[in-house]
């Protein structure tokens, strides 16, 4: 099953000539504690060459307190990765008049 139970795209949140940035969010299944959802986001930077990167990430679970790259978070970011793929040949090349 799953880490990742709801996902969202909250579309381009910048698009500049170093590429664009998606943000995601999604709610996450904790595996150590039942019945509890973690609230991550994270946003995913691509460049004109098509290489993709974690930007920043948030997490609700006990991990991120402590600055760890968390399992909600890679999970995310693999499904992100999935999905801009999914996009790329809708969004790039970025088109002259969307650059900001
Ligand atoms: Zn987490």
């Amino acid at each position: 099953m799953s880490v990742i139970l709801a996902l969202w795209r909250l579309n381009r949140v910048s698009v500049r000539r170093k590429g664009i940035v998606y943000e995601y969010v999604a709610y996450a299944r904790s595996e150590s504690k039942p019945n509890t959802l973690y609230h991550s986001v994270i946003r995913v930077a691509v460049s004109p060459s098509l290489r993709t990167s974690l930007l920043s990430f948030t997490c609700e679970c006990d991990a991120f307190v402590y600055g760890l790259l968390c399992k909600h978070v890679r999970a995310l970011y693999n499904k992100a990765i999935k999905d801009i793929r999914s996009r790329l040949k809708y969004d790039f090349p970025i088109p002259e008049g969307d650059v900001a």
